[in-house]
Parts: structure tokens; C-alpha cells; sequence
């Protein structure tokens, strides 16, 4: 290891943000980064991680995952992180959807400067390299990210039965579904994944043997980091669970949208009743952990007899709902299960795209302990937008294509009956993994994901987002991880 020079910065989580930070913020020689992960290195990927069809194994546990609860009136959902480099980039669905422009707009127009949809577009263009469309005004041909959408063959019988019974039953085809002008409509998820059709992690992505080998890039897996040192206002360094105690000019917390706001309060920065009650003392009274956002909805059960089919991803065609005709405010779309080759059993999910956002992740018992997660409430006008999937979902059942293809529902529901949302929440509401907001900018964070009234300390993961964007998550954390090691490197 060379000689320590520049201003040290250590990223605490070498997941979807931190594997991205650590190769931007490396490029800058002035820099010294130290990237801390608890979870081990890609050389311990589960072969599972790297084949698209078999996510829903990794989900299981076959990888290195960290499960906890989510708390609605009725259930609890299991939520999970990756806990490996690479984060939850090498164990989710793979889609790879920006959001709509108003999503981008709302930040800025929050007082976010440097947020809005004009700002980020080109730096999602920038991160990824489009197979299918290259250089394109709403796409890019140089970013690390290899992009594509699932092609016919690699689709599953299900998947597709929905693809063609949807356009069937009315709906527009969509080409691209990242294009907001072709919206809504039915299409295919673009995903992140080699040339080989293998998934791209955001760290084998970001961070391959030429970035690894730059002398002012440690990375070190396999460390947990426990608390951070602070003095007075400034975030000194990180604690590790051994104890050893790493200084640093400047912390940035990327372990998620659950483990970043727990590494806060931990140490004494988040709301201070809450502090107080687990005997923490408060360095600074924040509302961290008191929002949390994500995509809920229930998931309807059907069967498909025989083999899945295909060796695409979970995620592979989408219906990008409006229920105003207009305004898109739901996905709806089949998860596929792990490839076999008998019976397959899968939920058709129905998200809506808009967060209450009064969620809330607070410490569990111990501060060591477990967060204590709560799912956000459904928005009030939420069954009524649900009710226009389920109108869809009908229609793609009279369809010829779901006729054909083998697919039965699990539990006769009557789709068209008036309390079939209702009855199908009361079932349990699922999730889409999309937790978000739990240390948002403009209330914790500054727009530069700097804490407030802290020194030396950023947040620059899914928790900073204000509001949740209507699309997947994981594109929104590479984009503002970008944008922040770009603001940082200019001295910000
Ligand atoms: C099952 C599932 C499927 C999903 N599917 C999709 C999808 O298809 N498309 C999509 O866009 N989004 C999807 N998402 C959401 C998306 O993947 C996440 O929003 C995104 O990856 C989060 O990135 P992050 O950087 O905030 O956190 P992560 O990628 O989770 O990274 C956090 C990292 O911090 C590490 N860490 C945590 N605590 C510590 C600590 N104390 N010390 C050191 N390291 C620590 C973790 O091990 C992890 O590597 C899915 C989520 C789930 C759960």
C-alpha cells in the first residue's frame, strides 16, 4: 500500500452507491479513499448472483443477505439488503428504470438545487452503455452500466403470456419503457447485465481490476462499521466491530436505506426523544429514520403449469399504469420465481408509484439490535388507483394469450368486484424492495447530502431521496452517487 496522502475519505458500505463513489471519488489523485463493506468480496458471489433467472435463490439467503421486517397494520413483509460489495445491485431484480421527469422536478422545486430532471438525465445517460439503443438522446453508449432489454427467447412463458394478452386487451406496446413521452403502456424492463447476459453489479461495474489498483483506493471487505468517531460537531472516522478506529477528513454513510439512518442514531445524530429513551447522547436533534418511502401494493397469486421457460430475470415485462388515462402512477407486472422445471407459482404485483412516505425506521430494543421498520401507509386516494390495475389485470385474463398460456389464478378472485383491492391488501401487502427517504435531503441532508449541522459527514445512498421516483431504485442511487463524488471532487 502506498503512502496515505490527500484529504482521506471513508465510504462506510461498498454497495450500489459506494461502489460507485469509490471509483469516482478515486479518480481524483488529491483524494484518499478508504471503502469499508461488512460483506465479503465478489470473489465470494454465490453462482446465483451472477444468473439473472436464479434472484429469487439469492432472496432465499443462498448470498449473503441482511433480512428484517417491515411493519404494516395487517403483516409483516421481509425486507432485504445485499451484504456483499456490490450491495443489492448483486441481488435485485435487475430492472433499470430512471423515474419520471416530475419526480426530479418535485426535488428541485422542493429547494434542491442541482436536482431536477434537466440536471440528472444526463447523468443517467452518462452510467450506462445501451445495447439496444446506443447513443440516443435519452440514452447513453460510454457509462459503465451495460443496459438492455430481455429479448422474446429469454422471456418466460408467464411474462410473456402478460406482454402479448396486455396488447391484446389494449394497450400500447412501448419500446422504451425509460422513454416518459411513450408512457403508459406494456413493455420489457431494461437490465443491467453483461454482454454473456450475465448480471453487472454495480461493483464489478465500477470498480474492475484497473480502478482496484489506483493507490489511493483501499477497499476492505468483510468490516463492519459499528459507530463513527465524532468530536464535537465533526465526524472524525469510523468505528469498526473489532474497535480498530479509522480517521478520516470526511465520512460518507452508504449502507442503505435501513443500516445508514441506524448508523446515525447510533451515534447521536437523529430525532433526540428517540436518542434519549436508548440512552444515546445527542450530538445533533435530526428527523432521521421518521420518513420512509416505498412502492407497496398487493400481489395476486396464480400458478403456470409447467416449466418457467426462459432464463431472463424476475423482472421482465411491465405494464406502466395511469389511472387517470394520463398520469402514470402504477406498475403492474408478473415476478417471475426461480427457473424449474415443473409448476411455477408467481404473484402479479401491483405498485403504486406514489409514497405516503410515513414510514419510519427507528432502533430496535439495543441500539445493537435490529432497526424497527414501518411500512408506509397507502396513500389516502391508493385503492382507487389500485382499482384501475386490477381493471387491467382482468383484462389481460379474457385474453387469449392468458387463455393459452397455462396460467390459473391461485384464489378465484373477481377482479372487477368493487372490494377486490381491498380483499387482496387484506391478504398482506407486498413490497418492491424500493425502501427509500429515511435520511432525506432538505430535512437531514443539505442538497450536497451533507448532514446538517455536522461536519465531515455525508449521506449518499437510497435514504437521501426526498420523495420516492416512480420507477425502480437502484439507477436513482448510481445517478445521485455520481452527481455527489462529482460535487465533492469540485471541493464541495
Ligand atoms: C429483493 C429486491 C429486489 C429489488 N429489485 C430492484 C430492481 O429490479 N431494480 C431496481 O432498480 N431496484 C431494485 N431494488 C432496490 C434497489 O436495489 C435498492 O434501492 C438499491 O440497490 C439500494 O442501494 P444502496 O446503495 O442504497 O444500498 P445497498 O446497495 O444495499 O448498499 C449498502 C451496502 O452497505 C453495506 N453495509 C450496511 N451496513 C454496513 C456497516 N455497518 N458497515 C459496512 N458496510 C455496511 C451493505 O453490506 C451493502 O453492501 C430491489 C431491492 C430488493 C430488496
Amino acid at each position: 500500500m502506498a503512502e496515505q496522502k490527500g484529504r482521506h475519505i471513508v465510504i462506510v458500505g461498498g454497495g450500489t452507491a459506494g461502489s460507485v463513489l469509490a471509483a469516482r471519488l478515486s479518480e481524483d489523485d488529491g483524494l484518499w479513499v478508504t471503502l469499508l463493506e461488512a460483506g465479503p468480496d465478489e470473489s465470494a458471489y454465490d453462482s446465483s448472483v451472477f444468473d439473472p433467472a436464479r434472484a429469487p435463490d439469492a432472496w432465499l439467503g443462498v448470498c449473503p443477505i441482511a433480512r428484517t421486517l417491515m411493519h404494516t397494520d395487517n403483516n409483516a413483509i421481509p425486507i432485504l439488503q445485499g451484504r456483499m460489495l456490490g450491495g443489492t445491485s448483486a441481488v435485485n431484480g435487475l430492472a433499470t428504470l430512471r423515474g419520471l421527469p416530475e419526480d426530479y422536478d418535485g426535488w428541485a422545486a422542493s429547494g434542491l438545487e442541482g436536482w431536477g430532471w434537466q440536471d440528472v438525465v444526463d447523468t443517467f445517460k452518462a452510467a450506462e452503455t445501451d445495447m439496444d439503443f446506443g447513443a440516443a438522446p435519452l440514452h447513453g453508449d460510454s457509462g459503465p452500466l451495460t443496459v438492455r432489454r430481455w429479448r422474446r427467447d429469454e422471456m418466460s412463458h408467464a411474462q410473456l403470456a402478460f406482454l402479448d394478452g396486455m396488447i391484446e386487451a389494449g394497450s400500447d406496446a412501448v419500446a422504451d419503457i425509460n422513454d416518459p413521452g411513450q408512457l403508459p403502456g406494456i413493455g420489457v424492463f431494461p437490465v443491467t447485465i453483461d454482454a454473456d447476459g450475465n448480471r453487472l453489479t454495480t461493483s464489478l461495474a465500477y470498480l474492475p481490476p484497473a480502478v482496484r489498483q489506483r493507490e489511493n483506493l483501499v477497499i476492505r471487505t468483510n468490516s463492519q462499521v459499528t459507530g463513527l468517531h465524532i468530536e464535537g460537531r465533526r465526524a472524525a472516522g469510523v468505528i469498526l466491530e473489532n474497535g480498530e478506529q479509522i480517521e478520516a477528513g470526511e465520512v460518507v454513510i452508504a449502507a442503505g436505506a435501513l443500516w445508514s439512518p441506524v448508523l446515525l442514531m447510533r451515534s447521536g445524530v437523529g430525532p433526540a426523544a428517540h436518542l434519549t429513551d436508548h440512552g444515546i447522547g445527542v450530538v445533533a436533534d435530526l428527523p432521521v429514520g421518521e420518513t420512509q418511502h416505498d412502492h407497496l401494493g398487493p400481489g395476486v397469486p396464480y400458478r403456470h403449469e409447467g416449466p418457467r421457460g426462459g432464463t431472463a430475470g424476475p423482472a421482465q415485462s411491465l405494464y406502466i399504469g395511469a389511472s387517470n388515462g394520463t398520469d402514470v402512477d402504477y406498475h403492474l407486472f408478473p415476478i417471475a420465481p426461480a427457473a424449474t422445471d415443473g409448476p411455477t407459482d408467481f404473484n402479479m404485483a401491483a405498485f403504486l408509484l406514489r409514497s405516503s412516505g410515513q414510514g419510519t425506521v427507528r432502533l430496535g430494543e439495543s441500539p445493537e439490535a435490529d432497526p424497527i421498520v414501518t411500512a408506509p401507509p397507502l396513500p389516502d386516494d391508493g385503492m382507487e388507483r389500485l382499482r384501475h390495475a386490477f381493471d387491467r389485470l382482468a383484462a389481460w385474463e379474457r385474453s387469449d394469450a392468458f387463455r393459452e398460456s397455462g396460467c390459473t389464478p391461485l384464489i378465484p378472485y373477481d377482479l372487477t368486484k368493487p372490494d377486490a383491492v381491498s380483499v387482496a391488501i387484506e391478504r398482506g401487502l407486498i413490497s418492491y424492495g424500493h425502501m427509500t427517504g429515511t435520511c432525506p435531503m432538505g430535512s437531514v441532508l443539505d442538497a450536497d447530502c451533507r448532514v446538517l449541522g455536522m461536519e465531515g459527514l455525508r449521506v449518499v445512498d437510497a435514504s437521501v431521496m426526498p420523495t420516492i421516483p416512480s420507477g425502480n431504485t437502484y439507477l436513482g442511487c448510481v445517478m445521485i452517487a455520481e452527481r455527489v463524488a462529482r460535487k465533492m471532487r469540485a471541493g464541495s
